[in-house]
């Protein structure tokens, strides 16, 4: 995904007591190229009939009021006061956690594009086809396969990024491993096999079935095993690009991804700290947004550099730009050299904390809801309104999942 115009980068963001989680989760949805390109098009309040606040308007007036203050700092101010309808936990002025406001701010977003249809007439499936669905939604497969018969049992969750596990891990890649390594259910923890109709061996597992176009992970940092929200501050190595591929139920080219911004966490719990991030601004080059510092990696949002499915943007971004497919060796000849070094000449506290998730259940593979988006939005009774997304979805993937049993459709729609 490309950026529709190149600007140069936008503004700080002032600290206005404890605001760090927020500036720093705004400043990468800001140079998330997808979502930037829709908010700067101004489709959302061309149309908007809230007059009150809404978080949709307040992200593009901010979006665009950011990109276009080059060397400057402003405030986040209106959504700052309405914190609370963003994120109902949180208060301003206190530390609050940088992930949890972005599945608030996510949350939000996904709602007021829902708000348009009636209450409970849109599945979770037909929800991912919202523009922020189509942004940040993929699916997880969560599968039991039998080992004497070989059947299978699938359960499909949508999700708006992904939590990862590090604790037997030092890179991104490793993690994901671990969060598709099968698991072994057997003895007393034997799976009852629908078609042997008894308990036997079995084994669990969780891939992606739809990778998102905006890929958003969170690397497990905290952990409340002890009531102290103690930090593995461990070295996590991620890539410039990163292949989903391998952790997927069908192996493709074109999940490759593009690091897009990283947001880091300095501190030793989840309690305290301070956040700030690394963003690549549409010119290719990479910079530290601290507030209201911009100089020239956590979160970690990634980017597809070819899609096959077309984000529902209302052609703000051209299709033909969809289609393009990136090589890796283009990526990394397109950042400049100098940029490069910087960021990796970053301090060896600054490169520690990649992400931080409170609150996260665990997610190695053996529980594959607690993977799944916090974002639930539950309905039934699915009436499509996006009818062109059905067609480019994979159609093996959308046989798989009408193949299910009435129980697991229950839990999916
Ligand atoms: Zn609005
Ligand atoms: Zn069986």
């Amino acid at each position: 995904m490309k950026w529709k115009s190149i600007t140069n980068i936008g503004a700080g963001l002032y600290n206005i007591g404890n605001t760090c989680f927020m500036n720093s989760v705004l400043q990468c949805l800001t140079y998330s190229p997808a979502l930037a390109n829709y908010m700067i098009s101004g489709e959302h309040s061309k149309n908007c009939t809230n007059k009150s606040f809404c978080i949709f308007c307040s992200i593009e007036i901010h979006i665009i009021a950011s990109h276009k203050a080059t060397g400057k700092a402003t405030t986040p101010l209106v959504i700052a006061k309405n914190i609370e309808k963003v994120a109902p936990t949180f208060r301003i002025g206190r530390q609050e956690d940088s992930h949890e406001f972005f599945c608030f701010v996510i949350d939000s977003l996904q709602k007021v594009c829902l708000s348009k249809f009636p209450k409970g007439s849109i599945s979770p499936r037909d929800s991912m086809t919202t523009v922020i669905g189509s942004i940040f939604g993929g699916y997880l497969r969560s599968q039991v396969k039998c080992t004497v018969c070989q059947y299978e049992s699938n359960t499909f969750d949508e999700f708006m990024d992904l939590c990862v596990e590090i604790n037997q891990a030092n890179s991104l890649t490793k993690g994901l491993q671990n969060f598709v390594k099968p698991e072994i259910l057997d003895g007393e923890n034997g799976y009852k096999c629908k078609k042997c109709n008894k308990l036997v061996k079995a084994e669990k597992s969780l891939q992606i079935e739809i990778s998102p176009p905006v890929l958003t992970v969170q690397i497990k940092r905290f952990s409340f095993l002890n009531s102290y929200g103690g930090k593995d501050n461990k070295h996590i190595q991620f890539g410039q690009t990163l292949d989903l591929s391998p952790y997927m139920t069908q192996k493709n080219d074109y999940s490759i991804y593009d690091l897009n911004s990283v947001l880091v966490h300095l501190g030793d719990s989840a309690n305290s700290g301070h956040y700030y991030c690394y963003v690549k601004g549409s010119n290719g080059v990479w910079y530290k947004m601290d507030d209201s510092m911009v100089s020239q990696a956590y979160n970690v949002f990634y980017t597809k550099g070819y899609t096959e499915r077309s984000i529902n943007t209302n052609s703000v971004i051209p299709k033909n730009t969809l289609g393009l497919k990136r090589k890796l060796e283009d990526e990394v000849s397109e950042l400049p050299k100098q940029d490069i070094k910087k960021q990796f000449k970053i301090s060896e506290t600054e490169k520690k904390p990649i992400v931080e998730e409170k609150n996260s259940p665990v997610s190695n593979g053996s529980n594959p809801t607690n993977t799944a988006a916090p974002i639930k939005v539950v309905s039934t009774g699915a009436k499509r309104k996006l009818e062109d997304e059905v067609s480019e979805l994979p159609k093996q993937d959308i046989k798989k999942q009408f193949k299910i049993s009435e129980n697991e459709k229950k839990s999916i729609f």
